[in-house]
């Protein structure tokens, strides 16, 4: 008899005897997952039985004279001594556990086309588990992996949908423990561009400073500072046709509530949580935000991506390349040629604006202004067009923000000047 297979016999005895002869075949076979062929651990741990059985008698002397062969033959799989029965709910014809997962997404009315499958078991079966892994030295699955793919395979099978390990869209938690099946939907992600075509709206939600958000006298028991958000105008129909729980936005930068975000709009990603339906109609969601957030907010060239946008897009730094046109006053009056200086400016030192310095590093930034566009509008106001880097702070650029922003337009034009309106022309990423 080939060695290898008096190992196996070796084994498996050692195995039965740990068990006192209760063990089911897939916990037995899970042990040969290595040095058996065959389709599966149950395929194998009947295997292992069959070769026993036929084997035992003729073969006594070679095998541990230690190990009663009663042991083999009285051996009968149940209750398992490793699972306790667990495997045979995920074989049973009846009730099976994949019956129960598919009951239960029937019932919560997911979408999805791929999954992953997870589990939970009481931690003494995983103990006894590893007692016989310890004892034989053996390095092979443990249950849980097994479970999670005989469950996933089963699924993929009847529901006809792909087991996807990276970013599934539904993962199933069986809980084997607390008998409870749970079903985790993971965000769905969608890109686009907003337009905001009037001032006075904050790109997302702000809570009442006064309360907290809980709702009190001064915000009209509304707990919200501003009525209308970007972000509300863009996830309240988005969260409608998904049905999920919640949404999340991610803008590639912000501008102030004053400022307009007009051109080709500011990119930004909506993430959506536990989303019952994935696949809405982008242009459907589209229409009906344009719609509701008529003449404030549009949103454009919507479409579905993956996760990893969520952060790509809020990297917003120097690479980004922003145009800026703002209305600026003077506090005297500026001829034509005065305003001719506005060329020099190039490399501008900012040191984090006052305004904003309660919630942001006191630091000193450098930025370039790539191109500066001027035309005199009044004795005191005229517009300009500023393309420069991302993260150019363009009302400090205009005021020099009491000289932190070096050179600053007051400073080349040696009166001090406000911006009184700035919209956003463009944001590249
Ligand atoms: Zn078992
Ligand atoms: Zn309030």
């Amino acid at each position: 008899m080939e060695s290898e297979i008096i190992e196996i016999m070796n084994n498996a005895f050692k195995i039965i005897e740990m068990c006192d002869g209760h063990i089911c075949s897939r916990c037995l076979g899970r042990n040969f997952s290595k040095t058996v062929q065959g389709d599966g651990n149950l395929e194998r741990g009947e295997y292992v039985r069959h070769l026993l059985s036929e084997n035992a008698p003729e073969v006594s002397s070679e095998v541990s004279s230690e190990v009663s062969k009663d042991l083999v033959s009285a051996g009968s799989p149940n209750p398992c001594y490793v699972c306790n029965g667990l495997l045979d709910e995920i074989d049973a014809t009846e009730n099976s556990t994949t019956d129960k997962i598919i009951k239960r997404i029937d019932e919560s009315k997911i979408e999805f086309s791929n999954f992953l499958v997870g589990c939970r078991v009481d931690p003494e079966i995983l103990n006894r588990e590893k007692e016989i892994h310890d004892a034989l030295d053996l390095d092979v699955e443990n249950i849980k992996k097994e479970i999670n793919r005989e469950i996933g395979k089963d699924l993929s099978i009847r529901l006809d949908r792909e087991v996807e390990f990276d970013n599934p869209h539904l993962v199933v938690m069986v809980d084997f423990k607390n008998e409870n099946i749970e079903l985790q939907t993971n965000p769905l992600f969608i890109e686009g561009r907003y337009r905001k075509l009037v001032r006075g709206i904050p790109q997302t939600k702000w809570p009442c400073t006064a309360c907290k958000g809980r709702g009190c006298e001064r915000c009209n028991y509304t707990g919200k500072m501003y009525l209308e958000t970007v972000e509300e105008f863009i996830s309240k129909d988005a969260l409608e046709m998904t049905n999920g729980t919640s949404a999340k936005f991610h803008g590639a930068g912000r501008e102030d509530i004053d400022v307009k975000m007009l051109g080709s709009g500011r990119p930004f990603v909506l993430e959506i949580k536990e989303p019952h339906i994935r696949s809405i109609d982008l242009e459907e969601l589209e229409n009906r935000v344009n719609q509701h957030a008529e003449g404030k907010v549009e949103v454009l060239n919507l479409k579905f991506v993956g996760k990893n946008r969520r952060s790509q897009i809020k990297t917003s730094s120097t690479d980004t390349y922003k145009v800026y046109r703002a209305l600026v006053q003077t506090e005297g009056d500026v001829a034509k040629e005065d305003l001719e200086p506005l060329k020099s400016l190039d490399v501008i030192k900012q040191r984090t604006p006052i305004r904003v310095s309660h919630r942001r590093a006191d630091k000193i930034r450098t930025r370039h202004v790539k191109n500066l566009e001027f035309k005199r509008l009044d004795s005191n106001l005229f517009e300009l067009l500023i393309h420069c880097e991302g993260g150019l702070y363009i009302k400090e650029l205009i005021s020099g923000d009491e000289d932190r922003t070096n050179p600053s337009v007051s400073q080349v034009i040696g009166i001090p000047a406000v911006c009184k309106k700035l919209d956003v022309m463009e944001v590249n990423i």
